[in-house]
């Protein structure tokens, strides 16, 4: 069964891949919401009877171990999050681990090491990905931050295993996504943002078919209005893709979707400027100017084009947010992205924390903790990860 509570787990050891890739200073984890954005996962199988072994990745420690990426930091965590022992394995694989997880009983929970501290993992290797399957009977992916990766965690094991089936987490992922790919409710309006058309470009080409309205804004915004003729100043223009940007807006307006710009602009003399140097119109941005976030009069068209929506898709903040004298324009794009009626689907990693940082996560429908696999799940991939489990 494709599911974890479609599956039963009573009596058996249960090996479970989440994303535990936590910021970590010097021991000290400085976030723990993906530990527990987890637990839901972990404390079903738990209190079905089973027994846990949880693995995930930390960093990039490029097949070798370094004491630095070590998931000890997570252990301690868990144990205080979950309340029970977590014992923590020296290694992910091995003689060693093999005997910790055949000593397990219902209730237990196990910790594997860093699953990069072994080469085989990234390179999806058949011995590697058995040893991992050796060690439960039933394998659950709960990481949904990695499911576009050809992994040994995410697709190796899954041949290996008695049973493979996704986690809450994961599931939660698929059908919120899978919602506004299949059966969004109309009006659906996809806002784009961020640094690069050439990270986006798929997610809305894919959707031309499927939304009623496209907002594009933040620096990927310049190489759009760069193809319609308007000079941006000495902001970043992607070159290679000016003529590409052309044609989505073309085929867009073709198939009868509105398509809209910023107006107006907030400009600096590059990304650290203490102040804004002005408000201009698209179409005026001074020649040794940046554009660094959109204007109010593009706030209040977004809020606007919004406004009555019933389904969002999000990704990429509206300016150099970071630098507070151009996070306006991002800030007020989430709040009225939060004061939609409808269903509101976030995703990437600076949107995410912009969120965050504007207190507005419970406005939000669903934030995904994708950013590489939210894009290409929306690009209408399909996701190793998820092929591997059936899905
Ligand atoms: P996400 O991680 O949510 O997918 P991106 O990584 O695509 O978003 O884009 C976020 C980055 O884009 C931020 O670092 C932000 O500073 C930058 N950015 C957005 N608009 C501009 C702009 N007008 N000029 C320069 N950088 C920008
Ligand atoms: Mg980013």
């Amino acid at each position: 069964m494709p599911y974890l509570d479609q599956t039963q787990v009573q009596g058996k050891r249960v090996l479970v891949r989440s994303d535990l890739n936590v910021p970590i200073d010097q021991g000290n984890i400085r976030d723990d919401n993906r530990i527990r954005a987890s637990l839901p996962t972990y404390k079903y199988i738990l209190d079905q009877g089973a027994s846990l072994i949880i693995c995930s990745h930390l960093g990039k420690p490029k097949g070798q171990k370094d004491p630095s990426l070590s998931l000890n930091p997570v252990a301690e965590r868990l144990q205080e999050l979950l309340g029970r022992e977590v014992k923590m394995a020296p290694d992910c694989v091995g003689d060693e681990v093999q005997a910790l997880a055949d000593s397990l009983q219902p209730g237990d929970v196990l910790l594997l090491e860093n699953l990069r501290f072994q080469p085989g993992e990234t390179k999806n290797d058949p011995d590697f990905s058995r040893q991992l399957a050796s060690l439960a009977e039933i394998y659950v992916n709960d990481a949904f931050g990695v499911v576009h990766r050809a992994h040994a965690s995410v697709v190796g094991v899954t041949e290996h295993v008695q049973t493979a089936c996704a986690g809450f987490l994961l599931q939660k992922e698929i059908e919120y996504l899978g919602k506004a790919l299949s059966s969004p409710e109309h009006p659906f309006v996809l806002v784009a943002g961020g640094a690069k058309v050439s990270t986006k470009l798929g997610i809305l080409t894919n959707l031309l078919d499927t939304v009623d309205r496209i907002i594009v804004g933040g620096a990927m915004a310049n190489t759009f209005l760069r193809s319609m003729g308007v000079s941006v100043g000495s902001s970043k223009v992607e070159d290679d893709l000016i003529e590409q940007a052309l044609e989505t807006m073309k085929t867009a307006r073709s198939k009868g979707i509105s398509f809209y710009l910023p107006v107006d602009c907030l400009t600096g003399t590059d990304l650290k400027a203490v102040k804004p140097s002005g408000i201009f119109p698209f179409q005026d941005v001074p020649a040794n100017e940046m554009i660094l976030d959109i204007g109010p009069a593009t706030h209040t068209l977004f809020a606007e084009v919004l406004r009555d929506a019933k389904t969002v898709v999000w990704n990429g903040p509206m300016g150099a947010f970071e630098n507070p004298s151009f996070s306006q324009g991002s800030v007020g794009l989430a709040q009225s992205v939060a004061k939609v009626e409808g269903l509101t689907i976030v995703g990437g990693g600076d949107t995410d924390s912009l969120v965050h940082t504007c207190g507005l996560v419970e406005s939000m429908s669903f934030i995904s903790t994708g950013g590489g696999s939210f894009l290409e799940f929306l690009e209408g991939k399909k996701l190793p990860g998820i092929k591997a489990l059936g899905l």
